[in-house]
């Protein structure tokens, strides 16, 4: 059997070597490092699949949420409000633009934003809303966008681990998560969905002044050279990185679809066992599993992550602490009742090897593991 991996990066590699290969080769010998043409044209063939009017990319996917904020023209004291439950990034660049983060619960079965927890945690300074489509399904947009209308507020989606899965409205409207808030924001780490060979990530948006304002700010605040209009940063994905992302974003949706059949083939293993619940999908969304994570409900999650260890199974606990209790994040205005969800999936999570190179062989192994521990 073939070395189980969280992430097998380098088979999927072996598989589009040639075409990585020649179009880094290209940059190398055009020597436009920066802002080369491969840049441009990642950007337009990321616009068309993503039906976006604009696609604004930067250096990582924590710089697109900051960029996004700052676009946003949000200030200090500004109350934005995301979930207890995902990776830091979130809320770290609320912090570090001294807006004030307002965490809230999620859902037990999706793990995304509880829409209750949001409307309680709403108040005259909430500017905006940040949900995180978390694991690779989108959170309940329509109700979010429902809520931003009656309270003016902006909703930016962390769309990091979901780029790729369709949302569908109530009326049939489909959209791509990440064009459906005012902007939304990814992540190009090699280990995620669409990854490139080291940093990257980008801004999405329709609307065209918030577009040019963003441009500017990943450029030093310059929209003339070296006039500087407003407070900018230096964020821009660099020509090898958009080579790569060039040569596999058609290859995208073949990745969501083996990712989407990994995750049946777990489900399918599990569906009997009464101590496993396996993913839970909406129905307004595709999941393109970023993780597939199960909760794992009779107390032996940890020995459960210790005993797939020990067979040489990688896995993961995404994530062991609610953002709410973590030192840089604490505060006196949270209630440990008011996030009961989070607190006990840190409890009972645990994300199982995926990725697009994932064989029947590797998958029984796990499955029977797991089961095999847990009967
Ligand atoms: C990965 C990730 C980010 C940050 O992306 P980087 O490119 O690593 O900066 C932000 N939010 C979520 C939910 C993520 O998973």
């Amino acid at each position: 059997m073939k070395k189980i991996q969280m992430v097998d990066l380098q088979s999927q590699y072996q598989k589009i070597k040639d075409v990585v290969n020649t179009s880094i080769e290209e940059v190398l010998n055009s020597s436009a490092y920066i802002n080369g043409p491969y840049v441009k044209e990642f950007q337009a063939d990321l616009e068309k699949y993503l039906n976006v009017k604009h696609v604004i990319p930067c250096a990582n996917g924590t710089d697109a949420l900051q960029i996004a904020m700052m676009g946003l023209g949000l200030n200090p004291g500004d109350e934005v409000i995301t979930v207890d439950f995902t990776f830091a990034a979130t809320v770290e660049v609320i912090g570090l633009l001294q807006l004030t983060p307002v965490l809230v619960d999620v859902e037990l079965d999706t793990f995304n934003i509880n829409i209750e927890a949001l409307k309680k945690a709403i108040t005259p300074k909430t500017k905006a809303i940040v949900p995180v489509h978390l694991f690779g399904q989108c959170a309940n947009m329509e109700a979010i966008l429902e809520i931003a209308k009656e309270h003016n507020l902006y909703v930016i989606e962390d769309n990091a681990q979901a780029i790729g899965a369709n949302y569908t409205f109530a009326d049939g409207t489909i959209k791509k998560a990440g064009t459906i808030g005012h902007v939304g924001t990814t992540s190009f780490f090699p280990s995620k969905n669409l990854g490139c060979y080291g940093d990257g990530g980008a801004i999405f948006t329709n609307d065209d002044e918030l577009a040019h304002t963003l441009r500017g700010i990943v450029n030093h605040g310059m929209y003339k050279r070296y006039y500087h209009d407003v407070v900018g940063v230096n964020s821009r994905l660099d020509s090898i990185q958009a080579a790569v992302l060039k040569a596999k974003l058609p290859n995208l949706d073949a990745y969501c679809e083996s990712r989407r059949k990994a995750a049946e083939f777990y489900s399918n293993a599990f569906k009997n066992n009464e101590n496993i619940i396996t993913p839970v999908i909406s129905d307004f969304t595709t999941h393109v599993f970023h993780q597939y994570t199960l909760r794992i409900t009779n107390g032996k999650r940890d020995a459960l992550h210790k005993h797939l260890l020990d067979n040489n199974i990688p896995n993961a606990i995404y994530y062991p602490v609610p953002l709410h209790a973590q030192k840089a994040y604490k505060d006196d205005r949270y209630n440990e009742e008011d996030f009961k969800v989070t607190n006990q999936l840190i409890d009972e999570v645990i994300s199982l090897p995926m990725h697009t190179e994932l064989d029947t062989e590797q998958q029984e192994f796990i499955s029977q593991t797991v089961l095999d521990f847990l009967n």
